[in-house]
């Protein structure tokens, strides 16, 4: 079994050029789920914005979402959406949702048996997938799903 639950040759996410979402992506590569936090009305969104979307306050820090994480929504992707997939596949897309933080919901893949039965609500935990820089790349954690 690979490493890594898709093949490399994908695209890497990296925080953009203004640094917003750097601490996501930092805390990742700790180990560590963080979402976005605002220190005035302590609501919780995602993704990152500059502006709180609760009370407009530009106070914002980053914390870990309280769980469980469950599965919001789910796709089991059968054709390759990038060369780099070819004919790897199927593999299964999930939206969690946190609802004790504010029901933000993230995007990552489902870990384990593509051919898994998935079923909406279940708990999943976040899994960091540390990829080595390939392709032009650079080194990068993915924070991935798993059921828990
Ligand atoms: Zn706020």
């Amino acid at each position: 079994m690979s490493e890594t639950y898709l093949p490399m040759g994908l695209p890497a996410p990296v925080p953009g050029r203004d640094g917003l979402e750097l601490p996501f992506w930092e805390a990742a590569a700790d180990g560590r789920l963080v979402a976005q936090r605002c220190t005035v009305c302590e609501g919780w969104q995602w993704g990152p914005e500059w502006m709180c979307h609760h009370c407009y306050s530009f106070e914002m820090t980053w914390a870990p979402p309280p769980g469980p994480a469950r599965i919001f929504s789910w796709e089991r992707s059968y054709y390759p959406v990038h060369p780099a997939l070819g004919e790897h596949g199927p593999y299964i897309a999930v939206v969690i949702e946190l609802a004790d933080a504010d029901g933000i919901r993230m995007v990552g893949n489902l870990l384990g048996d593509p051919d898994q039965d998935v079923v909406i609500g279940t708990e999943v935990a976040p899994v960091f997938e540390h990829r080595p820089a390939s392709d032009g790349a650079p080194e990068h954690t993915l924070v991935q799903w798993a059921v828990s």
